[in-house]
């Protein structure tokens, strides 16, 4: 027992602090423990369309070359990613999911002396790149689920480094207003890079989308980070990426791993990029789930988060773990947020019809 408590003081203190980051449960696990044959997955804000065929049939061409390293530049894919987001490639950082982007960032600017501020229920990912370096998190209380802005810029003093953002937020799906996140943003001191995490970017109804990337041009100290794990349907692959000055993409480049990204992530992202179909229709069926599962909280007299991305936060009014393991014993996985200070919501993922379906009726009956 001593051993191990001398091993763990070993840590920096930030890591002995942090809490392990709990993933949504695999539907094998949950098929071994119960032996159940259908198990259905709403817990990790995954496309339930499966992969577009354009990116296994670039994945399939590819396999030949897997003796190969991949190209530690990504040449073709960031070029893709250039010409549609009206970029250079030298703004471009690939990363192994964009998590693997914040990591660097975060390794890149943040130190023991410095802190990073966001939210509280803001993405886990971001108390675990900073602590892992000692740094200090400062974490803001939300107002109403959502992001306190004038309280974050209030928070940041002379020893932050980063403000991380999530729009839309995970695990809240709240959104923030495009001219207030402008307005932010400008009121950041040029010391401070900010962190526009927009992994469910695909899913914001247009109107709603910021020209964030156009940002770049008049805040050099912004960058914005998105992936193919949510509406590219590749979360298994491990593939995002961040847009900055390319200043800022010159240092983390000199951070990043050099073979970050596989061969095979680098080819099914360029596929999946260009396949606007599935794009559509990834976003098609997600907001045609939203609204059978907002119906049917509606009708369950339960509260939600009114959420802009491919998940929901349901307010059970009671602990949710009870309910979690309910749905568990009915074949269905969605993520308890405890740990996210929400313990008596559930995060649900929009699936397809019939998951969706499948999630309503276990939760109507587990809630009786
Ligand atoms: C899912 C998610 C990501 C993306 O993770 P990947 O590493 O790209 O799979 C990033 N930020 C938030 C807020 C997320 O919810």
């Amino acid at each position: 027992m001593s051993d191990c408590d001398s091993l763990f003081n070993l840590a920096l203190s930030g890591v002995q602090k942090l809490v392990p980051y709990v993933p949504g449960k695999p539907i094998e696990e949950l098929q071994r423990e119960l032996g159940l044959t259908e198990v259905i997955k709403l817990a990790s804000n995954e496309n339930p369309l499966g992969p577009s065929p354009k990116a296994l049939a670039a994945i399939h061409k590819a396999l030949p070359e897997l003796t190969l390293y991949p190209d530690g530049s990504g040449f073709k894919l960031k070029t893709a990613l250039a010409a549609k987001l009206k970029v250079e490639t030298n703004q471009i950082t690939l990363g192994n999911g964009s998590n693997d982007v914040l990591e660097i960032i975060a390794r890149t600017f943040l130190s023991p002396e410095f802190n990073s501020v966001f939210s509280q229920h803001a993405f886990a990912v971001y108390p675990i790149v900073t602590q892992a370096i000692g740094a200090k998190a400062n974490v803001v209380p939300a107002i109403n689920y959502g992001h306190d802005l004038n309280g974050m810029l209030k928070a940041v003093n002379e020893k932050t480094r980063i403000v991380f953002i999530a729009n839309p937020n995970n695990p809240t799906g709240t959104l923030i207003e495009k001219n207030e996140l402008k307005a932010f943003i400008s009121q950041l001191p040029p010391t401070v890079i900010c962190v526009l995490d927009e992994a469910y970017f695909e899913y914001m109804d247009e109107d709603k989308k910021a020209d964030s990337i156009s940002w770049i041009s008049e805040y050099q100290n912004l960058i914005v980070s998105r992936t193919f794990s949510k509406a590219y349907g590749l979360a298994g692959l491990r593939v995002g990426y961040c847009v900055s000055h390319p200043t800022i993409a010159d240092l983390l480049n000199r951070v990043r791993q050099p073979f970050n990204n596989n061969s095979l992530a680098l080819v099914a992202a360029e596929a999946a990029l260009n396949d606007e179909e599935y794009l559509q229709k990834s976003v098609q069926v997600n907001n045609q789930g939203m609204k059978q599962l907002t119906d049917a909280f509606k009708a369950l007299n339960l509260k939600w988060i009114p959420s802009s991305a491919n998940f929901v936060s349901v307010d059970l009014n009671r602990p949710a773990l009870p309910i979690y393991q309910a749905l568990l014993q009915k074949g269905v996985i969605v993520r308890p947020v405890a740990n996210y200070e929400m313990p008596n919501h559930l995060r649900v993922s929009i699936g397809t019809d019939y998951e969706n379906q499948k999630f309503i009726d276990a939760l109507t009956a587990a809630l009786k």
